[in-house]
């Protein structure tokens, strides 16, 4: 009887993990997010505005980005996550 109620204990706290991790799947940037479009985020680099945005350069994009974290989300926006190949003006060269 013990084993029966852990078993169930378990199960229900995996499944209340399950729904929370899907509950806060992190929000994806949308160009037209307000401070995306500040700071000029595309979620295409080659599409980035190259007259407003001159220190855009070919081969710049969020994944080698040093703000880029490893679940794609950025640190500039609040943690939404943004495309691998995306880029803004906030964008730094990351370490190598
Ligand atoms: Fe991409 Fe870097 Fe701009 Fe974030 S700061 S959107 S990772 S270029």
């Amino acid at each position: 009887m013990e084993r029966k109620r852990r078993v169930f204990m378990l199960a229900a706290i995996a499944g209340g993990a399950a729904l929370s991790s899907t509950a806060f799947a992190q929000a994806k940037l949308d160009e037209k997010d307000p401070q995306a479009q500040a700071l000029g985020y595309v979620a295409d680099a080659t599409k980035a505005d190259k007259a407003k945005f001159p220190k855009y350069a070919a081969g710049q994009v969020c994944s080698n980005c040093t703000l880029y974290q490893a679940s794609g989300a950025c640190a500039i926006f609040g943690g939404k996550v943004v495309a691998s190949k995306g880029w803004c003006s906030a964008y730094a060269k990351k370490a190598a």
